[in-house]
């Protein structure tokens, strides 16, 4: 089984910082998206466990978003595949286009993709490759073992757990709960530098507009109202029942 994993280099949702357009700030560090660290460590353990032959970590991004194929080579992918715009505006649809082509001409069997993003958060990337593709989407997984050409995979919905079965190949949207991502180990970087990365541009790919738009990004400001009760635990239960009484709200 050859596996695929799209990866995409966001700002680090702990330290955002806008600049005074409403961007995220250049000064914001990149990390991995923090789904897609579920998806290339689930490719990794079904590799591990000799149920896929390769994992291949490919980004849409820019030159920077080297950073992201080498942590994913460094947990212990075997390539990765950099496609590299100065395009900030590229849209989901055009992340799908150039991924299903390569997961096309490449004959993977199984592509797994993050939920959603910390930045654009669309949640659309792994919807449109299995459209493009014409493959089964399986969402929210957070459990899966491979068969003989299946997946058995457990999605996280309201009030439990489903579980399903797919054939493969399939796009698997990986979500919190799959597993837990390891760290680089020092061996695993090293190992890394040796990893090939091919480098492509999106001009040798063709995108198609997905024909989404996009507002304005900005910090929304917080209203907070409230009644703070700051006393002993009884006097409080008595305040809070004379509020809900005076509200009339039992
Ligand atoms: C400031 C800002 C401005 C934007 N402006 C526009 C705009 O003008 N027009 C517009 O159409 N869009 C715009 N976007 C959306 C942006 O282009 C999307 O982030 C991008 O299209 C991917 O969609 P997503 O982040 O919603 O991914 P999701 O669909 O949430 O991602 C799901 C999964 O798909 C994979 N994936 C996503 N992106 C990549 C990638 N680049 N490389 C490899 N794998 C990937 C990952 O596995 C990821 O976990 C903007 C976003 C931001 C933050």
């Amino acid at each position: 089984m050859k596996i695929l994993v799209p990866v995409k280099q966001a700002p680090d949702p702990n330290a955002i910082r806008f600049d005074a357009s409403g961007a995220f700030a250049a000064s914001t560090p990149r990390v991995v998206n923090e789904y897609d660290q579920y998806a290339i460590e689930e490719a990794i353990r079904l590799k591990e466990a000799g149920k896929a032959t390769e994992v291949v970590v490919m980004t849409v991004g820019a030159a920077t978003a080297r950073d992201a194929i080498a942590r994913g080579l460094g947990m212990g992918a075997d390539r990765g595949v950099l496609v590299i715009t100065d395009d900030a505006d590229l849209t989901a649809g055009d992340v799908a286009a150039i991924v299903s082509t390569e997961a096309r001409d490449g004959g993977y069997d199984l592509i797994i993709v993050g939920q959603e993003t910390s930045d654009g958060g669309s949640g659309t990337v792994g919807p449109l490759i299995a459209g493009l593709l014409d493959l089964p989407l399986v969402s929210n997984v957070v459990q899966l073992e491979a068969g003989d050409g299946t997946l058995t995979l457990g999605r996280e919905v309201e009030d439990g757990r489903h579980i399903v079965e797919t054939t493969l190949p399939a796009v698997v949207c990986a979500l919190t709960g799959l597993n837990e991502p390891r760290s680089p180990s020092l061996k695993g970087i090293m190992a890394a530098r040796k990893k090939p990365v091919e480098e492509k541009q999106v001009s040798d790919y063709a995108v198609s507009d997905a024909h989404v738009s996009w507002g304005r990004l900005y910090a929304e400001a917080r209203v907070v109202e409230g009644t703070i009760i700051e006393t002993d635990a009884e006097s409080a239960a008595k305040q809070v029942v004379a509020i809900l009484r005076e509200k009339k709200l039992v």
